[in-house]
C-alpha cells in the first residue's frame, strides 16, 4: 500500500477486484489484457552530467478496462509465475524497439537509448538471444540504443551460462545494466565476471542517503567499484536536490528519478521534456 501511495497507483480497487473475481484470477485478467492491448509503456528519462538527456527506462503499465493502472509490483510477479511474462516481455521488447526507430528519425532523439527490464524467466529461455535479435531485425532498431536491465535474480545461478548468453547478445551491440544493485547477496563475486556496461544503484540506498550514514557509505562504495570496473554507474529514485548534489559529490554522474522526470507515456514525452530539470 505504501508503494501504491507513492506511485499514485491503485493496488486493488473494488472495481478491479470485481474484474479479477469475474475472471477468476489476476492471471486470467492479465491474459485477457494482453489480448485486448491494455498494456502500455511509460518512459522515464535518464540524464548524465556530461551529456544531458541520454535515454529512458521503459516501464510497463496495465490499465484493465476502465480501471486505473495497476502497479507492476502487483502484476509482474503473477505474470512471472504464470509464464505470461514471456509474451509480455516480448511485447515490451518490440514496443521499445519500435520507439527507438521513431526516435532515430529525429535529430534531437536519435542518440537516445531505451532500457527495458528483463525478467529471469525471460532471460533463461533458450531462445532469448534469438528473440532479441529478431526484435531488432523486425523493427530495424539500432542495437546499440537498446539496453537490457537484469536483476541479480537473473544471474544468481549458472554464471557461466549467463555470461555466455550476455556475450552473445552484446555481440549484436546491445548493452547491459545490473538493476537494483546492492540489494542482493553475492554481488561482488560475480560482478567482475559479468559483461556489464552499467550498474544501477538501488533506489532504497538513494532514498535514505541523507539520513543514513550507512547508506551513504554503501553508495560511495558502489560508485567506486563501478568506476574501477569501468562501468557506468546510475542512481535511480533521485527525488531531491540534496540527493542529487550528494550523489554528484560522490562522483556519480548519471541519474534517474522523480526530481528529474517521472515516467510518462510517449504521447506526453514532448511536453514533459520542457519541465525536466537537467542536472
Ligand atoms: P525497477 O526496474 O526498479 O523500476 C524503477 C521503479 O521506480 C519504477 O516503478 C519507477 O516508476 C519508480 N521510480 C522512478 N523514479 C522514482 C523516484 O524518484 N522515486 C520513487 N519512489 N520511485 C521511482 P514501477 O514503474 O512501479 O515498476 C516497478 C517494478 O516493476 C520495476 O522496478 C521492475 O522491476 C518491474 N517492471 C516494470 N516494467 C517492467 C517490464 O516491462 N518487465 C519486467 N520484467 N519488469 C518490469
Ligand atoms: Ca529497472
Ligand atoms: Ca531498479
Ligand atoms: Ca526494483
Amino acid at each position: 500500500a505504501k508503494a501504491a501511495g507513492r506511485n499514485a497507483f491503485c493496488l486493488f480497487s473494488p472495481a478491479l477486484q470485481e474484474v479479477i473475481d469475474t475472471r477468476s484470477s489476476l492471471e486470467a485478467a492479465l491474459r485477457h489484457g494482453l489480448n485486448r492491448a491494455e498494456f502500455q509503456l511509460y518512459y522515464q528519462p535518464q540524464f548524465s552530467l556530461d551529456h544531458g538527456l541520454i535515454g529512458a527506462e521503459a516501464l510497463l503499465r496495465w490499465s484493465p478496462g476502465q480501471h486505473p493502472s495497476v502497479s507492476p509490483a502487483v502484476f509482474i510477479p503473477v505474470a512471472e509465475e504464470s509464464g505470461l511474462i514471456l509474451r509480455l516481455g516480448q511485447w515490451v521488447m518490440h514496443s521499445a524497439c519500435e520507439q527507438l526507430v521513431r526516435w532515430a528519425q529525429q535529430p534531437l532523439t536519435r542518440d537516445l537509448k531505451i532500457a527495458i527490464n528483463v525478467s529471469a524467466r525471460q532471460f533463461h529461455r533458450p531462445d532469448f538471444a534469438a528473440r532479441v535479435r529478431s526484435a531488432l531485425e523486425a523493427t530495424g532498431a539500432n542495437p546499440s540504443r537498446l539496453q537490457l536491465e537484469l536483476t541479480e535474480s537473473v544471474v544468481l545461478e549458472k554464471v557461466g551460462e549467463v555470461v555466455e548468453r550476455m556475450q552473445q547478445i552484446r555481440q549484436l551491440g546491445v548493452t547491459f545494466s545490473l538493476d537494483d544493485f546492492g540489494t542482493g547477496f553475492s554481488s561482488l563475486s560475480y560482478l567482475k565476471q559479468l559483461p556489464l556496461d552499467q550498474i544501477k544503484i538501488d533506489q532504497s540506498f538513494v532514498h535514505d542517503l541523507m539520513s543514513s550514514g550507512n547508506d551513504a557509505a554503501i553508495v560511495r562504495a558502489i560508485v567506486a567499484i563501478g568506476r574501477s570496473l569501468g562501468l557506468q554507474v546510475i542512481a535511480e529514485g533521485v527525488e531531491t536536490q540534496d540527493q542529487l548534489v550528494y550523489l554528484t559529490s560522490m562522483d556519480c554522474r548519471v541519474f534517474q528519478g522523480y526530481l528529474l522526470g517521472r515516467p510518462v507515456p510517449m504521447r506526453d514525452w514532448q511536453s514533459a521534456w520542457h519541465n525536466w530539470q537537467q542536472p
